[in-house]
């Protein structure tokens, strides 16, 4: 008998255990769509340049490694400040904007939410139906109940704003609700600006509190564009939670890049919150690592770095809706039928395909080529030597 004798095994996580079963195919034409990652299109994890400038300095300049503030650089949380708010925007001018550098969005999530929990104890958390599937977990292991907000609607290929008006409407006052701010992970569909109006407005009339996964800053229409969405959090004049990644649009997944912003009533008001932070992050893990952190704070700080960046998270996000329209031409051109450009529509890394269960596990196991069982596929790692066999590929199953 020992202590661990009754410790269940829990379920592999869906993704990687498909990464696993990608990597032990001995299919030659394999191809992962499956973990969210952006590949170039030599079907490589790029190494940005302006990471690899800010490095090349860093090396030049060794510095030794102390502890970092619990909250990370100084210069770092105010890029981020800068970057989700707006550069000398009210919020940031006015020191009412609690940042706090992250073990990358899971971590910016993380944070928010044990901080809720103190704030909020009772509150209920809305997820997306569906969501990113750590949303959910994430919330639960925080102490939260988790309940979703209708979101997609599979017969028209879209979001079903009416549903999530309603689901945000029925919600009661203080419930926590879960936003992708652009690029809904899973879906690839966003509301428009227009949509994102009335949902503030229910969020401010309901009293809801809203929490922003920015995850894809700049992969939608632009970086600006992409943090439009904020503004008219700010423009209501509400309180909210912001957290960010730079996991994609750094191409840094492993150095853990995050941030959580909380957009606070005053400036005093923010020095409490972020002291509260800090406690959260002191008992979890101290304080944050240096490196991913010193090397995005050395980008965003620098103008020519940054436009360097600006320029190659452009190209990324070109590459990613080049691939969109290949695809839609491509399974067209492979014989399938049905009108398949509602994947232009979608924006970010991920498509809904539509495909079922059935068809996705059939691609996998008699083609090689990989996505979610829910039909999810990055297009994000599709390329020009792929794409035709992806294809082909999904013609022969549906
Ligand atoms: N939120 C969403 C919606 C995501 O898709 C991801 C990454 N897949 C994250 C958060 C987490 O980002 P990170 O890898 O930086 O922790």
């Amino acid at each position: 008998m020992s202590l661990f004798t009754a410790v269940e095994m829990a379920p592999r996580d869906p993704i990687l255990g498909l990464n696993e079963q990608y990597a032990a195919d001995t299919n030659p034409n394999k191809v992962n769509l499956g973990v969210g990652v952006y590949f170039d299109d030599n079907g490589k994890l790029p190494l940005l340049q302006c990471v690899q400038a800010a490095e090349k300095a860093m090396m030049d300049k060794p510095s030794a490694r102390g502890y970092l503030p619990i909250d990370g650089i100084v210069a770092y949380d105010s890029a981020v400040k800068s970057l989700v708010f707006g550069e000398g925007s009210e919020p940031v001018t006015s020191g009412r904007v609690a940042t706090v550098q992250a073990i990358g969005g899971t971590g910016g999530l993380k944070i928010g939410a044990d901080f809720l929990k103190k704030v909020s104890p009772d509150a209920k958390v809305l997820i997306s139906d569906p969501s990113w599937e750590n949303h959910r977990a994430l919330f639960t292991n925080a102490g939260f109940v988790v309940d979703t907000y209708a979101y997609y609607d599979a017969a028209k290929r879209g979001v079903n704003f009416e549903g999530m008006l309603a689901s945000l409407k029925a919600a009661a006052p203080g419930t926590i609700v879960v936003l992708h701010a652009c690029c809904h992970n899973p879906t690839g569909y966003d509301i428009t600006p227009e949509q994102w109006d009335q949902v503030v407005a229910v969020v401010k009339a309901q009293g809801l509190t809203a929490f922003l996964d920015m995850a894809y800053q700049g992969f939608g229409h632009g970086i600006q564009e992409d943090g439009a969405v904020i503004q008219k959090f700010v423009a209501a004049g509400l309180n909210f939670f912001v957290s960010t990644s730079f996991s994609k649009s750094f191409s840094l997944y492993g150095e853990r890049v995050g941030g959580l912003s909380v957009l606070c009533a005053d400036k005093e008001e923010a020095s409490r919150v972020l002291s509260q932070l800090k406690i959260v992050i002191r008992t979890n893990y101290s304080n944050p690592p240096t490196h991913g952190g010193a090397v995005v704070a050395a980008v965003l700080g620098n103008p020519e770095l940054r436009a360097l960046w600006e320029k190659e998270l452009g190209e990324m996000r070109v590459r990613i809706k080049a691939m969109r329209q290949k695809l839609v031409d491509g399974l067209k051109a492979a014989g399938v039928q049905q009108d398949m450009s509602f994947i232009t529509q979608q924006i970010g890394m991920f498509s809904y395909s539509g495909l079922s269960k059935d068809q996705m596990v059939r691609l996998r196991t008699e083609f090689g080529v990989y996505g979610t069982d829910t039909g999810r596929m990055c297009v994000a790692a599709l390329n020009s030597k792929n794409i035709d066999y992806v294809c082909q590929s999904i013609a022969k199953v549906v």
